[in-house]
């Protein structure tokens, strides 16, 4: 992507080397008596957010460390590309909301290292790139990057890393439209007991693949207007085939189970990525009456 001496959004938060602040503080994700126990709020690349809503968790304590961050170069790079893809991120939706009848409002993003104390609680680097619904922000250890490329195997590239961000910035729309609210009620009935972990895990891949979707859109807008460049589409379908479910547990445990899938096969995360290109708007976003299967 054409990203030099472009303008960065100025929604971009930046902790980085900031991590010794929160120490000792508890993942109370969904705490604080509202009932939220159950409910989703934190959007995470790949993996199952579930898994991090024990209210009994404690990140591992941070090293106690106040010396000034020192970003690699690569780092500073992506910090400055980050930011840009953030403000093509704010263009395209600001540009789409309307035709729907709808405000976008534009969310904000965390740059940080190693740990981060977020809206959802504290979390540290090793839960990749994640969207937290209760502040409305987008987390990102830029080392994620080496961790796509070295542990998923996706393609070296930039545009990977467009990829991602706007991914979670997908899960941001979906949060304005509502569509987060109904994951979460159907989230509750599994909680009720009225609906298996395994439909629900079919619900959500449909709300993930609805995000890589949305992902798409950013791409296309990225494209018309002449930003995007030769390989960026390919880094950003090898970086979707990366983070898909049967890919991952793959590598993880050397098979694959189906029914513990909650964010789609590498196919299922390419189709809907390129669905979204091609559409280019939400004409054909609706992943869940779609046909995934
Ligand atoms: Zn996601």
């Amino acid at each position: 992507m054409k990203w030099r001496g472009r303008q960065q959004s100025s929604n971009v938060n930046d902790q980085r080397g900031q991590s010794g602040g929160m120490r000792g503080r508890n993942i109370a994700l969904g705490g604080g008596g509202l009932g939220l126990v159950i409910a989703m709020v934190m959007f995470l690349l790949t993996g199952d957010p579930g898994a991090l809503m024990n209210p009994g968790a404690v990140v591992q304590q941070p090293p106690a460390q106040q010396q000034t961050y020192q970003a690699t170069e690569l780092e500073e790079e992506l910090f400055q590309y980050a930011g840009v893809v953030l403000k093509e991120v704010e263009d395209t939706w600001n540009t789409i909301f309307p035709t729907v009848g709808r405000q976008y409002k534009e969310p904000t993003m965390t740059i940080y290292s190693g740990y981060v104390n977020t809206g959802c609680g504290a979390a540290d680097s090793g839960v990749g790139p994640f969207y937290c619904t209760l502040d409305q922000n987008i987390y990102i250890d830029l080392s994620f990057y080496n961790t796509l490329v070295s542990r998923y195997g996706a393609k070296q590239g930039d545009f990977s890393m467009a990829y991602v961000i706007a991914h979670e910035a997908g899960h941001h729309v979906q949060t304005l439209l509502g569509v987060t609210d109904q994951l979460n009620e159907l989230r509750q009935r599994v909680a009720r007991g009225t609906m298996t972990q395994t439909e629900f895990n079919d619900y959500s891949i449909r709300y993930e693949l609805q995000a890589d979707y949305l992902a798409g859109v950013v791409a296309r807008h990225i494209h018309e207007k002449g930003n995007l460049e030769q390989g960026d589409m390919q880094e950003a379908m090898s970086a979707a085939a990366a983070v898909g479910d049967d890919a991952i547990q793959k590598k993880a445990q050397g098979y694959v189970d189906p029914d513990t899938f909650n964010h789609g096969t590498s196919q299922q995360r390419q189709t809907w990525f390129k669905k979204g290109f091609d559409a280019g708007d939400l004409s054909d976003w609706d992943t869940f009456s779609a046909s995934i299967w």
